[in-house]
């Protein structure tokens, strides 16, 4: 659509010298007129240049034309036509032109009221046309408007669909990822997030624990810059600084990542809060491929999107909260009883299937009640905290320490035959009668008694259970306790032993 602009420009169209002077007077000075032969009709360009008011074309003229040069006139709907006619032509041959509606017809001679009176309708429609572009200019910059906050809406609406659709903190991270690509060139969303209840009495040490999920865990110098990027983050945010913190990969399927992230530079990180209910929890650390300049309407849509984002994070982390704690004995940081037996269920099962022997530990502290007799409780509970980290460290990888019930321990050693499991459980009795302990001042040391089972698939009669490997490694720990305590021993026929042994 061309902009209009009111002309004072008219076109005279064959009109003999007598009419163009009528018209050019009577007009006045305002008004210029434009006059073209019946061999020179004006073309679109000329229309585009002069844009006239008011077009007057002698009857003559318009029988001499052709019907494309008709057509032109015609179709020039903004424009008003007079058609000056002679006396004899009769008033059907013009009819269907005045049906048109921007035709108008005039006799000769043309009398100046005629002129100014036809004028004076040119002006009004020229106003009309100028009122409809800008109402027509109104309703294409809503229309880019409505269409712009579809788009907005159609964003967030698989922005929030998209984090409800897991409970995984690093999933939910890498889908935000993925739609936050639809808004900016993100190449890589990560986060820190930390406790926002206060730290319990008994904790001396102020500050925040945290957790990172980084884009990769390989070490490197790019990462360490990423990792105090996050790390400030929260101090400022918090004001405190950052006690403790774990490092989480980001990949989705819980895989090691690959690759070395790129380093930040700046213009190219963003940080977002992460808050619900007005606490902030976190910091989202968006960073993209080329450093961004975000009109207002991106930022408070990248804002919306974090609300939303916060609220599927809080939810994920606390769920991952609540399964650790279901999972985690609260004391001595490794796994509980009840995961054990799920554990031993699995591995037992898998073990049977592929034929490969499954040892299992059962650790009694001895004489523990004196301990907690001689120095109270508190330090009780310090010695299981320290054996539940020991136990952490001194086994394999693969090996699955748990804390049974109160000062009892167990250890699956999966793929592991009876001599192995006695080489293990000997270097934790060993280990263990070798830790010292402090209490105000006092040391003590304390040991341990070990029972062992073993389940060699296709060895006995009646495959294991969970039910009966326990009950072996208890005899066996019953054992060990009554030949004196701080010994490892294994409930097994002598046969057994000794192929073990061997
Ligand atoms: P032994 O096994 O050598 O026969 O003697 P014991 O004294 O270790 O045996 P017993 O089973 O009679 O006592 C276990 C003690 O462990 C009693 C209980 O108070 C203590 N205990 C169990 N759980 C905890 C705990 O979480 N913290 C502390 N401090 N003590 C605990
Ligand atoms: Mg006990
Ligand atoms: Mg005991």
């Amino acid at each position: 659509m061309t902009r209009l602009e009111t002309s004072d420009c008219m076109w005279g169209v064959g009109l003999a010298d007598s009419v163009a002077r009528t018209v050019e007077q009577s007009a006045g000075e305002r008004y210029s007129l434009r006059s073209f032969s019946c061999q020179a009709i004006p073309a679109p360009a000329d229309y585009s240049r002069d844009n006239p008011c008011l077009i007057w074309i002698a009857w003559s003229a318009w029988e001499h034309m052709t019907l494309l040069q008709q057509q032109f006139f015609t179709r020039l709907e903004s424009a008003p036509k007079v058609l000056l006619l002679d006396e004899d032509v009769p008033i059907s041959h013009v009819e269907d032109l005045l049906i048109q509606g921007s035709f108008s017809t005039m006799r000769l001679p043309l009398k100046p009221e005629q002129v100014l009176d036809a004028l004076h309708r040119a002006e009004e429609v020229a106003h009309l046309y100028a009122d409809i572009y800008k109402m027509t200019q109104e309703i294409y910059l809503e229309r880019e408007l409505l269409a712009r906050k579809n788009e907005q809406l159609s964003f967030i609406n698989q922005f929030i669909s998209r984090a409800a659709q897991s409970l995984e903190p690093a999933a939910v991270l890498n889908g935000a990822c993925q739609d936050l690509k639809r808004l900016l060139p993100v190449d890589m969303l990560q986060g820190i997030f930390w406790n926002t209840e206060q730290p319990a009495p008994q904790n001396t040490l102020p500050g925040l624990e945290a957790v990172c999920f980084m884009a990769t865990d390989k070490d490197s110098e790019p990462r360490q810059a990423w990792l105090h990027l996050l790390l400030d983050s929260a101090t400022r945010a918090t004001g405190q600084p950052v006690r403790s913190y774990q490092i989480l990969p980001l990949a989705s399927d819980g895989s090691t990542l690959a690759g070395i992230p790129p380093r930040p530079t700046p213009g190219t990180v963003m940080f977002l809060p992460a808050a619900c209910g007005g606490i902030q929890f976190g910091c989202l650390a968006l960073h993209t491929s080329s450093p961004v300049n975000l009109g207002r309407d991106q930022v408070e849509l990248l804002h919306t999107a974090a609300s939303h984002l916060s609220l599927a994070l809080r939810n994920a982390l606390l769920f991952d909260k609540a399964r650790n704690e279901a999972e985690y004995d609260g004391l001595t940081m490794i796994h509980n009883r009840r995961h054990f037996d799920r554990r031993l269920r699995e591995e037992l099962t898998r073990h049977e299937r592929y034929g490969h022997p499954l040892s299992l530990l059962l650790l009694d502290m001895d004489h523990f009640k004196s301990i907690n007799d001689t120095f109270g409780h508190q330090a009780g509970d310090a010695v299981l905290m320290e054996l539940g980290a020991m136990l952490k460290t001194t086994v394999r990888a693969t090996d699955y320490p748990a804390r049974y019930g109160g000062e009892e321990f167990t250890v699956i050693l999966p793929q592991t035959d009876a001599a192995q499991a006695w080489t293990l459980a000997e270097r934790l009795r060993t280990r263990i009668m070798g830790m010292t302990f402090n209490h105000q001042g006092e040391r003590f040391r304390i040991t341990a008694s070990v029972g062992i089972a073993t389940h060699t698939p296709g060895a006995q009669a009646t495959p294991a259970t969970p039910e009966s490997l326990l009950r072996e490694a208890d005899e066996a720990l019953y054992a060990a306790k009554g030949a004196g305590r701080n010994q490892v021993h294994w409930n097994m026929a002598e046969d057994h032993l000794q192929v073990a042994a061997r």
